[in-house]
This record gives structure tokens, C-alpha cells and sequence, in this order.
């Protein structure tokens, strides 16, 4: 799934799924959804049938999570932060201090910075401090604001770019993140960081060897066992991508493990051409880039579940399915990948800007769920009041407990379904284009439904009434 990422704050929380064949699946986030599991990995958000899950054991601790080695393994790189001077601490706290960013103090130094010279530097280092204060608290968003603010009073500043740079990689944006580090470069040629973050940003892009060879470059200008980490991980991935064959079709790049039937890799490429070209004319979208398939047959898939990933390689937009078992494209198959064909394009419209519950709701939708079975229990949770809002469905559903997961899919669809019935899905298109230009989601929704997060709630809630009462 796109915006999906994994925190590895401590021991984490994890499900066991086990299936009637034995194999076992740790995962997080496990949610029955109609005939599917849903659940996320490492490797993504992924669905398997219901009918091949024996059963699901609950909440144990992802095991080795939180320990220094796992710490390590996940590749979670740290941004470079220099040591500031005496001036610059002042600034920071300055910024921020009380538990939040001081808007008024960072205003103050901005007056007068905007012709450049000591102001300027000054103001930059106030929105730094204030975009690391956001992204510690999660807020991707206005962390990526000031940190394009301060690169605007520094443009020339290696450490303010990189660390845009690295807002960006956070937000699994690789392609705005390498253009700022490619600026960075140009400023500090021997600056490890640069390197080691380039590394990460080729490795989102699945360019692993690249990937490689700039993590070595970081390497030899500063020994860094993140890094090294990195490195090794980077070996290891390709090496079990040699193992992959590939296939290709006008729109989709396909690996898929030796042991998948060849004749399904086929018929998986045929049946996502026939859904790109419905998903296509209903979004009025083409996406300009290939879209990454990779098939897992049972041992493959193990593998990558079995370890904590990368937190970076997860939205890399390529679509991962197990197909154990399977020799042909069944209808279970056909709508998983339907559903997870409309997340890339949607992150590909977006440019990854979609909030999880537009994603979410506009993929049940194509996959043709609609909210009939739980208009009833959506009403209810609503009028009693218990409703999440949309805002708290707008970023990670990562860390929702097992039962406010499957109410966010469901509210989810059902706002979605809302705009589609009652407005067509041309609004649902207007407002990934007004999403893409960089406009919140709210106020996207103000511009094209003139309605606001409460005001849409309540509409899709009179929908739902309306449309599944008794
Ligand atoms: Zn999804």
C-alpha cells in the first residue's frame, strides 16, 4: 500500500496469520475484509483469500523487533544533523520550545530575510529546527513545508538541502528527494551524508545497484554501520532478484519467482492490461511511469515477510501478490490486483500526495466493493457519535488497533461512494488533480464539493441511510 510505513518504535505489536497449509505470515494490522485478509508487512499492504487462512493468532511481538541487530536491519537512516553553534541552539530554541513551533518568533526573522545575508541564514535555521520538530511528532506535512521554506532563504546550503532531501525521502517521495541531494552534491563533493542518503533514494527508486554503489561511496569518506546495514541489505535483495524472471507488457514490469507458473505471469499481465485500461478512463489518468509487479510464489514471499524490511522500499509502487497455489488468474486475484493497480495510480496522480483514506476508498471502489454490509453498522458508530473523523484517516492506518482498521476501509468506501454516486467521478478525479497540485485534502474538498471533512460525513452518513436503510 502507498503511505503505509512501519515505525520501529520498541518491540512492535504483530499478528501471526497461519494457513491451513501451515505457513505462517507475521504481519501487522491484520483485518478481515469481506472474503480477504488484509494485512501489512514490509513488503506493503497485501490481501490473501480468507479461504486458504486457517486462523489468525493475535497481538505477539514481532519477534527480534526492537533489539539493536533488528534496529539495524530495518535500515532506518538517521538525517545528518551537525552540531550547532552557540547562535544557531539559540535559534532552535528560539523555534521551537514548549512543546511547539513559535510562529511568531520565526516570522520575526524572516522580516528583512528575503534579501539574503545573515537573515536569511538565520531564518533557515528557524524553519529547519521547526520541519525536525514536525517530522519527530509524524507531521510529514508541515515538516515538508518549513524545510522548502528554509531551503529558500538557503539555497546554497548543503545541510539545509539535504535535509529537505531527506523530509522528502521520509515521505517516499525518491524523485523530488534526489533532485535536492544532486544540489547538495554540487556544495559538499565530500560529504558522506549525501552519499548515504542518495543510496536510500536510489534504493526507493528499485535501483538497488546504484543504491550500492553510493552507500560504498559514504562508506569510504566515513565508516557508519547504518550505512553499512544498508549496503549489505542492498546485496542481499539482488541477489534474490536474480532469482526472479521477468516479463513485460506495454504497462507493467513483472518478476516473478521461478517456481510461479509461467502461463499465470501471463495471464496476470493480461488481466492488469485490461484493468489498466478501465482504471485509466475512469480516473481520466495515464501514468507516465511503468508500473512494478511482483508476483510471490510461497517461498519467495516468506522471505521478505519473515524480516522487517526497509521502512524506504515500501512505497516503491511496485504491486507485490503471494500466488501461492494459484495456476490461473481466479476473481479473488483479478480484484486484488485491480485494487492495488488503483493505489499506483492514484500515487502515481497524486504524486503521493493522496491521504490513506482517499487511497483506500477509491481502490475498494474500483475493486467494486461497495458499503451495502456495513451501511448499518457505519450509521450506528456515526449517531452514537464514535466516528472517526477523516483527518485521523488521513495518514498512516498503521497504527490503528485490529477493530478501528476495518471501520477506516469501511469509512472510507463509504465517503468515496458518496462522492461517485451522488457526483460523479469526475469530483473524485478533480480532487486528485487539486491533491497533486499540493492543496491539503480538506480544502480540496472545499473547492469541489464545497463541503468540509464534518459536512461530508454527515452527507455520506444521510447516503448511506438512504440508500441501505430499511
Ligand atoms: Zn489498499
Amino acid at each position: 500500500m502507498v503511505g503505509c510505513v512501519l515505525l520501529l518504535a520498541g518491540a512492535a505489536r504483530a499478528d501471526k496469520i497461519v494457513l491451513k497449509n501451515g505457513r505462517k505470515i507475521i504481519a501487522y494490522n491484520v483485518v478481515e475484509d469481506g472474503d480477504k485478509i488484509r494485512y501489512e508487512t514490509s513488503a506493503g499492504q497485501l490481501a490473501l483469500p480468507k479461504s486458504i487462512v486457517d486462523h489468525i493468532e493475535r497481538g505477539g511481538l514481532m519477534p527480534g523487533m526492537g533489539s539493536p541487530a533488528a534496529a539495524a536491519a530495518s535500515l532506518n537512516l538517521e538525517p545528518p544533523e551537525p552540531a550547532a553553534t552557540a547562535n544557531e541552539s539559540e535559534i532552535d530554541k528560539g523555534a521551537v520550545h514548549d512543546g511547539s513551533v513559535d510562529r511568531n518568533y520565526i516570522n520575526n526573522l524572516e522580516s528583512g530575510a528575503a534579501a539574503g545575508g545573515e537573515k536569511a541564514i538565520r531564518a533557515a535555521r528557524a524553519h529547519l529546527a521547526a520541519s525536525r520538530f514536525e517530522m519527530a511528532k509524524g507531521d510529514l506535512e508541515h515538516s515538508l513545508s518549513d524545510a522548502r521554506a528554509a531551503v529558500s532563504y538557503a539555497p546554497e546550503d548543503p545541510t539545509t538541502l539535504m535535509e529537505l532531501a531527506y523530509v522528502y525521502l521520509r515521505r517516499s517521495e525518491f524523485k523530488q528527494s534526489l533532485e535536492y541531494l544532486e544540489r547538495a552534491k554540487r556544495y559538499a563533493p565530500n560529504s558522506p551524508d549525501v552519499y548515504k542518503l542518495e543510496g536510500w533514494t536510489y534504493y526507493g527508486l528499485n535501483r538497488p545497484d546504484q543504491a550500492a554503489a553510493e552507500w560504498k561511496k559514504s562508506l569510504a569518506l566515513r565508516p557508519d554501520p547504518e550505512v553499512q546495514a544498508a549496503l549489505d541489505k542492498a546485496v542481499r535483495d539482488k541477489a534474490e532478484e536474480e532469482n526472479y524472471k521477468e516479463n513485460e507488457s506495454a504497462h507493467f514490469q513483472l518478476k516473478y519467482n521461478g517456481a510461479a507458473e509461467p502461463g499465470l505471469a501471463r495471464e496476470v499481465l493480461h488481466t492488469l492490461e485490461g484493468h489498466y485500461q478501465q482504471i485509466e478512463s475512469e480516473l481520466n489518468f495515464s501514468p507516465p511511469d511503468p508500473i512494478g509487479v511482483v508476483l510471490y510464489t510461497q517461498e519467495g514471499f516468506a522471505d521478505i515477510t519473515r524480516a522487517p524490511g526497509w521502512v524506504g522500499a515500501l512505497n516503491d509502487g511496485r504491486i507485490r501478490v503471494p500466488v501461492q497455489g494459484l495456476t490461473g488468474v481466479d476473481s479473488e486475484l483479478s480484484r486484488v490486483l485491480r485494487h492495488e493497480l488503483t493505489h499506483s495510480f492514484i500515487q502515481q496522480k497524486t504524486r503521493g500526495r493522496a491521504p490513506t483514506w482517499i487511497q483506500e476508498g477509491v481502490a475498494q471502489w474500483m475493486e467494486g466493493k461497495r458499503s451495502d454490509e456495513n451501511a448499518a453498522t457505519l450509521v450506528q458508530v456515526y449517531d452514537a457519535g464514535q466516528a472517526a473523523s477523516l483527518a485521523q484517516l488521513e495518514g498512516s492506518w498503521m497504527r490503528l488497533p485490529g477493530p478501528m482498521a476495518s471501520y477506516a476501509y469501511a469509512w472510507a468506501l463509504a465517503n468515496i461512494e458518496y462522492i461517485v454516486q451522488t457526483q460523479g467521478m469526475g469530483d473524485v478525479e478533480r480532487i486528485l488533480d487539486r491533491l497533486a497540485a499540493g492543496t491539503p485534502t480538506e480544502q480540496a474538498l472545499r473547492e469541489v464539493l464545497h463541503d468540509d471533512y464534518a459536512d461530508l460525513m454527515q452527507a455520506t452518513v444521510g447516503y448511506l441511510k438512504k440508500n441501505y436503510g430499511r
